[in-house]
């Protein structure tokens, strides 16, 4: 993609996309005797052969643990490694040691929550008292997180006696702004809120969920892993504590992710998995741990799959975020307005007026999401059904599983089109 990148927000043309896609091999397969139409992106996205080849080439040129050993290749992966962390930060507006490698999103909001726990009052001076939290203190999230972003405040609740207040939605599935100050009190320690639902789509109003939680002295964990993939993120910006995203959402592998938070909140905070390469002085009954990030990467690290993600946010800013961002902005409402045209659709979060990716879930009264995606997997067509990791949110909507399209850079207008005919047959089919 290296002759079409532009400095421009204008949306990506045809033809660039046409040119993305050839650097995408599995977009040229086929499924069920059909070309695939990939519209699972919010699940996983696709990886374009930049990535492929660094994961590869770090294999076969510097495979080495980092951090240790005094032998060439050591020393060139360890470099490999932190700079692919210099890349991640400024893919997001951060410094470098504000980034900390994790195998996904749903590790970097388990990291931020064990720091709650009354264990770690203590250690890091005054920034420390802010992660002190037992029975009168609040954990506040949202009624439409997905399970990552859930149940971690849960058991954190359950071990400290804290309360965990859920901010709701409305009918449409928006969040009730009406109710932030209601249940952001000064009771609140953390708020901890998705800044893009991966069930509707929606692209929340980070400003105003911050304000509040200033207003009361409260922490704020932002979950980007469906905004970070799709919209330029900065999150000095936002003016977030902590941010976290998955690498295998953003052109990248499995197994790697990351946690962005405000270097003095990460030195205040306890190790959550301790053992080897986090600690300077170990004797038999105590351990000093190394500062952030390191204090919170024990343990051989997923070195190849950090320099794959680093080519992944190459691959994005080359292309251009903001350029992504209005492609897939076209795509979203051509989507959205296909769903809502065709008889017998219910379109989750349909009625909410935010600015969304491209990305809808919906239901069909009368057929069972699993046989929607079974019907459009005969056409090659592949998207997500069940409940999405958001089992609370498809609750308040009233129904038990949804089936959801997801676009991503590589995307066209004629796989929407496709699905749309396909969601058409469905209905002629089934009912
Ligand atoms: N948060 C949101 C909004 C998500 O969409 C996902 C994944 O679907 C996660 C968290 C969890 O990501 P992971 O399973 O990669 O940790």
């Amino acid at each position: 993609m290296s002759s079409t990148a532009a400095q421009t927000d204008a949306p990506l043309t045809d033809a660039e996309v046409l040119r993305i896609r050839e650097d995408f091999p599995i977009l040229h397969t086929e499924v069920n005797g059909h070309p695939l139409v990939y519209l699972d992106s919010g699940a996983t996205s696709q990886r374009p052969i930049a990535v492929l080849d660094a994961e590869r080439d770090f294999a076969t040129t510097l495979n080495s643990a980092v951090h240790r050993g005094a032998h060439t290749l050591a020393a060139e992966a360890t470099e490999a490694f932190e700079d692919a962390r210099g890349a991640l930060a400024r893919f997001v507006g951060a410094e470098e040691d504000e980034i900390v490698w994790t195998s996904n999103a749903t590790e970097a909001i388990n990291l931020v929550a064990y720091a709650f726990s009354n264990a770690s009052v203590g250690r890091g001076g005054a920034e420390a008292e802010r992660f002190r939290l037992g029975a009168g203190d609040e954990i506040v999230t949202t009624e439409m997180e997905h399970h990552a972003n859930l149940i971690p405040w849960q058991e954190l609740a359950a071990r400290t006696g804290a309360t965990l207040r859920v901010i709701p939605l409305d009918d449409d599935g928006a969040l009730r702004l009406d109710e932030l100050e209601s249940h952001i009190t000064e009771r609140a320690k953390i708020v901890a809120f998705t800044h893009v639902s991966n069930v509707l789509g929606v692209i929340n109003p980070v400003a105003a969920l911050v304000d509040r939680a200033r207003a009361v002295g409260a922490l704020v964990l932002l979950d980007a892993c469906q905004s970070a993939p799709h919209l330029p993120l900065d999150v000095k910006q936002l003016d977030v504590d902590f941010a976290v995203l998955s690498g295998h959402k953003m052109l990248g592998p499995t197994g790697i992710g990351a946690l962005y938070g405000r270097r003095e909140l990460l030195a205040a905070m306890p190790p959550f998995l301790t053992g080897g390469s986090m600690i300077t002085t170990v004797t038999t009954t105590e351990a000093e741990y190394l500062q952030p990030p390191q204090r919170f990467e024990a343990g051989t690290q997923r070195v190849s799959q950090a320099v794959a993600l680093a080519a992944a946010v190459r691959y994005l800013d080359e292309v251009g975020m903001p350029r992504i961002a209005a492609h897939e902005e076209i795509l979203g409402r051509r989507l959205l307005a296909g769903l809502a045209a065709i008889d017998g659709v219910r379109v989750l979060g349909a009625g909410i007026d935010l600015p969304r990716v491209g990305l809808a879930s919906f239901d069909i009264p009368g057929i069972h999401s699993h046989d929607v995606g079974q019907f459009l997997d005969d056409r090659g067509i592949a998207v997500r059904v069940g409940h999405h990791c958001a089992q609370p949110l498809h609750r308040r909507l009233g129904v038990t599983s949804s089936t959801r399209a997801s676009t991503y850079l590589y995307s066209t207008e004629a796989e929407i089109d496709a699905f749309l005919d396909g969601v058409a047959a469905t209905i002629d089919f089934f009912l």
